[in-house]
């Protein structure tokens, strides 16, 4: 037992305290170091998911928890009435990310918010100040939470417990050129899209999708707006996956990544986007605060220090080649991009697979019924990837023997 407590007594200490929206958690975490989490009874894991795509830089990294650690000994909060040098620095150096595609002099602009939906939540309010009300949305999509998210969010299963949801949303099937230049006219705002559908099991659309989705909504005055919260940020081997297909976005909206842990979201604004706000139209009180700025500046530095989209790219090309390798006909293809990868099987087993996967010291996930997700820590090895891989067929044999 890690900290004299153990899995069982958190458990049920867990189920009579915490509201029931996540259901039973698959273990309860004590430490984390690297790719590397341990459980309460001391049990060892390789963090295959890093927290839903979120330790770009591994548990504990030392880097973010210094500047973290200084930045907090300094300037902790300060409110969205004064501003901080962090976060001047953070949101010029999104914006250098983001307009890296943009001809020299684009304007843009941060939002800095504290999760992925409430980036979407400010996404979704800047486009009302285009004048128009109408949103073109992905079937597939996961966009959050909160109600302006789930707006856009396709899955019945979120949504039907609370609508009415914000309206005026069209859904077109994601991928589809011709259903996107069929629903979008003038009197759309915007276009929503993920450039890879993550939860929805890591779904690609056609390469030309997103260049199409820019022509289309250039023509007819409305924002493409860019949901790169799982997505961006090294995860796919860019700094934001838009950009492997030259696409330069109205508005882009990122978390996860970001503060490698620490809380942070940030809606950017790319040309005239970038000067829809005015003062009083939005707000947040921890947004942007400084020690979520920091986490952001030390990641993103780490990244730049350290290679992390190669680093990114060639792993997940690593991860692809290997599994394919192994020749199992169990195993139908790996899709996804750089780091974010879907394992398809042949058969519904995934979450039997990832069960197995967990009593055996791997963390992974099914988002759907026959897709593995692997979002490791963007730093994790080809040695740890190798020996999943090797253990892969065992699971898939237990998963079958389960069924
Ligand atoms: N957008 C996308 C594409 C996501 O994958 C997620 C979370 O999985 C969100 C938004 C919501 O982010 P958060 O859970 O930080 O609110």
């Amino acid at each position: 037992m890690a900290d004299g407590t153990s899995q069982q007594v958190w458990g049920d200490r867990y189920e009579h305290t915490l509201m029931n929206t996540f259901g039973a958690p698959r273990r309860v975490l004590v430490k984390g170091s690297g790719a590397s989490v341990w459980d309460a009874d001391g049990k060892q894991y390789t963090d295959l998911l890093a927290g839903l795509a979120v330790h770009a830089l591994g548990h504990a990294n030392p880097v973010v928890t210094e500047a973290v650690t200084a930045q907090m000994n300094t300037l902790g909060h300060i409110s969205n009435l004064f501003a901080s040098p962090t976060q001047i620095a953070l949101g010029e150096k999104l914006i250098a990310l983001a307009t890296r595609l943009a001809p020299e002099g684009t304007p843009a602009r941060v939002f800095f918010c504290n999760s992925g939906t409430e980036a979407n939540e400010a996404a979704f309010k800047l486009t009302r100040l285009t004048g128009r009300t109408k949103i073109v949305a992905m079937e597939g999509s996961f966009h959050g939470r909160t109600m302006g998210a789930l707006a856009i969010t396709s899955n019945e299963h979120y949504r039907a417990p609370f609508e009415p949801l914000p309206g005026d949303i069209v859904w077109v099937p994601y991928g589809d050129i011709a259903a996107l230049e069929a629903a979008v006219d003038e009197t759309v705002a915007a276009v929503v899209t993920e450039p890879i559908q993550g939860e929805n099991g890591v779904v690609e659309p056609p390469d030309d999708f997103l260049p199409a989705a820019r022509r289309i909504t250039a023509e007819h005055g409305a924002l493409l707006w860019i949901d790169e919260v799982q997505t961006g940020l090294a995860r796919c081997g860019e700094w934001f996956a838009h950009q492997r297909l030259g696409v330069l976005p109205d508005v882009i909206t990122v978390a996860k990544g970001l503060g490698n842990g620490y809380p942070i979201g940030a809606c950017i604004a790319v040309g005239e986007a970038a000067s829809l706000f005015g003062p009083g139209q939005h707000g947040t009180t921890f947004g942007g605060n400084p020690i979520a700025c920091a986490a952001g500046l030390a990641v993103l530095g780490y990244m730049e220090d350290h290679d992390i989209l190669a680093h990114s790219r060639e792993m997940g090309e690593h991860l692809a080649e290997q599994v394919m390798a192994l020749g199992d006909d169990r195993i139908v293809t790996v899709r996804g991009q750089g780091l974010l990868r879907g394992i398809v099987l042949a058969d519904p087993l995934a979450v039997k697979v990832a069960d197995a996967a967990l009593e055996t010291g791997w963390i992974i996930n099914a988002p759907r019924p026959a897709v593995l997700r692997i979002a490791p820590p963007l730093i994790i090895t080809a040695g740890q990837l190798d020996a999943f891989v090797a253990v892969l067929p065992s699971l898939l044999d237990t998963a079958q023997a389960q069924s």
